[in-house]
């Protein structure tokens, strides 16, 4: 234990058609890569979710195609 409360986790989201992207759980940044703490809040980050995104959008693109 650091006593250290600052820490936040990155949400990665896969997309279909453009790179991932990992979002800031405490400031809601956008980033391109999962840094050890994040470049706008300065939170440690803690590690990362997986949310898988590409899923909806691959649904969303069949119903576009038909
Ligand atoms: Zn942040």
């Amino acid at each position: 234990m650091f006593g250290r409360k600052n820490t936040a986790h990155w949400i990665q989201k896969t997309h279909l058609l453009r790179a991932d992207e990992y979002i800031c759980s405490a400031c809601g940044r956008r980033f391109d890569a999962p840094y050890e703490e994040c470049p706008h809040c300065h939170r440690v980050m803690t590690g990362a979710d997986y949310d898988p995104s590409w899923v909806d959008e691959a649904e969303f693109l069949d119903i576009f195609d038909k």
